[in-house]
């Protein structure tokens, strides 16, 4: 079986987020199940400088200027590249910089979706997909390049990672598509007037994933839907939610470098080396208090804004608070002055580091993650592998794979984190207290710390899944 993921970041190569950790890790997995996976993904100048290349094929014209697909191997996968320098050699982010879009996103992102419907159909001598599988809006335009080239066959999957990212343009771009007149529709690439790309893969694929079962359903509701609601429920049918995994080689407390010690279930001990780095390089006073950490985007999303509001009353409950993240410029600030308000109680880093969101995992009592709404989450899944208790709003994937420490689940033995209603400061208040509660119970919190630990957050059953949605669509054809 083999199947081209597209997608336009991969961790470790380009990342803004868990796209990246997903589409870098399922590959590995899938190999198991007897899948080989190739991944394409832009020619970014980080991804270019980093793989050595090999050109398989050369477009004389593509989206406005020359183009090749090129073949390399980085990080035990392996890719295509489409090579595209005026599309995608830029200094920044792989979507802007300095805060905003390129104003050519649109053609950048069909272009990426056009190389992929290419490779599916043959473009690229000696290797063919048997599926195609499409992450997120700037993928999505292969679906629909697929299905708009005649190749309607060739079975085809989108995942939808964050719904809240989709992808329109003004109408103006379809003549630009080079896809016929006929998809300038409701049942295509039409959306409210404009182009919708995440919603043209929608309706093109033979199968829509995304990434928990609890966001599957969410999503098919006007409150989660973001304006797509409809479509989904149409094709309800074909959609099929998927837990993401994490990678457990990356993350492993056992053999973590970026760590102070390294440790297991049955050394939990060892994690007060861990907990003193994160209160020395976030100037925290050390106590026995609950150490609370936030690792995040900085956005509405995440509930960064219910943080900042709360922020004083969880320093009441007793919390002292990490926080590391990037975002809104005004969620910056007011975290800042948060911190300043609480010297030795809070601390804030503002900016993007991997090896500092490993050693808080390693060290913090417990993850605060505050979501309005969540497609799958992977902090929560890195706490819990790291005996951080997560703390989480009942949403998507942290509903899915937290489980609380209600009375029920503390007799049983079972609980695994805390979970409050979303979009509630009061409720995040709430279980800040609980949380402050639990932990001055070591013999109850140890043991949410290491049933915490045994959860399987691997790709394992995922991959097996994914495999299985894959083999259905083949022999479905
Ligand atoms: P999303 O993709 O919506 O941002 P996820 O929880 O699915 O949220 O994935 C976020 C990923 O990005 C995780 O790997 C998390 O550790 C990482 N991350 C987020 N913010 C930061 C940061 N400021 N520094 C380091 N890693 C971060």
């Amino acid at each position: 079986m083999k199947v081209l993921s597209v997608a336009s970041e991969v961790h470790p190569l380009v990342k803004t987020g868990g796209l990246a950790d997903v589409v870098g890790a399922l590959p590995g997995a899938l190999g198991a199940h007897g899948v080989e996976v190739r991944t394409l993904l832009p020619g970014y100048p980080a991804v270019l400088a980093a793989v050595e290349t090999k050109t398989l094929h050369s477009y004389g014209a593509f989206f406005g200027g020359k183009a090749t697909i090129l073949e390399g191997e980085a990080a035990g996968l392996q890719l295509f590249i489409l090579d595209a320098p005026q599309l995608f050699d830029r200094p920044g982010g792989p979507y802007g910089a300095n805060g905003g879009d390129w104003p050519d996103n649109w053609r950048r992102y069909a272009a990426l979706g056009k190389a992929g419907a290419d490779i599916g159909v043959g473009i690229v001598a000696g290797w063919k997909p048997d599926i195609v599988h499409a992450h997120d809006w700037q993928a999505a335009m292969a679906p629909a390049y697929l299905r708009y080239g005649g190749a309607t066959e060739l079975p085809s999957v989108m995942t939808i990672h964050n719904l809240a990212f989709q992808g329109q343009f003004p109408a103006a771009i379809f003549p630009e598509l080079g896809l016929p007149p006929a998809a300038m529709a409701i049942d295509g690439v039409e959306y409210y007037g404009g182009v919708g790309f995440l919603k043209a893969g929608l309706q093109a694929a033979h199968a829509i994933t995304t990434v928990s079962p609890t966001y599957a359903q969410e999503i098919r509701t006007p409150a989660f839907g973001m304006g797509l609601d409809g479509l989904l429920n149409l094709r309800s049918d074909s959609i099929h939610g998927i837990l993401n995994g994490i990678d457990v080689d990356a993350w492993n407390p056992a053999t973590d470098r970026h760590l102070a010690a390294t440790y297991s279930a049955r050394t939990l001990g060892a994690r007060k080396a861990n907990r003193k780095a994160v209160e020395e390089r976030f100037g925290l006073t050390r106590d026995t208090s609950p150490l609370a950490i936030v690792i995040s985007r900085l956005t509405w999303q995440k509930g960064m804004d219910i943080l900042v509001s709360e922020f004083d009353r969880l320093v009441a409950c007793g919390l002292r608070i990490a926080v590391l993240g990037a975002g809104d410029a005004g969620l910056e600030g007011a975290l800042l002055a948060a911190a300043a308000r609480h010297r030795g109680r809070a601390g804030v880093v503002i900016g993007y580091d991997e090896e500092l969101a490993h050693l808080m995992q390693g060290g913090g009592d417990a993850i605060l993650v505050p979501s309005r709404f969540e497609p799958c989450g992977l902090t929560q899944l890195y706490a819990l592998r790291y005996g951080c208790v997560p703390v989480v709003a009942r949403t998507g994937g942290l509903a899915d794979t937290v489980i609380d420490a209600n009375e029920a689940a503390l007799a049983a033995d079972a609980a695994t984190g805390l979970l409050f209603a979303p979009d509630s400061g009061q409720a995040l208040v709430d279980a800040a207290r609980r949380l402050a509660r639990l932990h001055a119970e070591p013999a109850r919190w140890a043991s949410m710390q290491k049933h915490g630990m045994r959860t399987d957050v691997s790709w394992e059953n995922s991959a097996a899944r994914y495999a299985e949605l894959y083999r259905s669509l083949v022999a479905g054809r």
